[in-house]
């Protein structure tokens, strides 16, 4: 599964160039009411994991929000991986000078 990212930001990467509409699903309405579209996968997890390691979205600005805010422990980031919101986590090198 791929990560939520709200309209406002998806239209900035369309608009950027650095992301295509097919990098996203359809738009849906989460239980709190408010209208996400998840990142499309691969075969590596989000369409925005590099090649080599990290998101290609991290010194660009326009990274998602909750790509920058969560996980705030590793708690969180056990939770999110159970539910399959945090694609990118099994490249993540803990410690490196380059993060997801
Ligand atoms: S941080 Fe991970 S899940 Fe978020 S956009 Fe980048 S590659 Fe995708």
């Amino acid at each position: 599964m791929g990560c939520d990212v709200w309209p406002r930001e998806r239209a900035a990467l369309l608009q950027q160039g650095l992301a295509e509409v097919s990098d996203f699903l359809d738009a849906y309405v989460d239980e709190e009411g408010d209208e996400l579209y998840r990142t499309a996968v691969g075969d590596r997890g989000c369409v925005f994991l590099r090649e080599d390691r990290g998101c290609r979205l991290h010194h660009t600005g326009l990274k998602p929000e909750v790509c920058v805010l969560a996980p705030r422990h590793p708690e969180e980031a056990d939770e999110m991986k159970e539910e399959e919101l945090l694609p990118c986590h099994d490249s993540w090198r803990y410690g490196g000078p380059a993060g997801p």
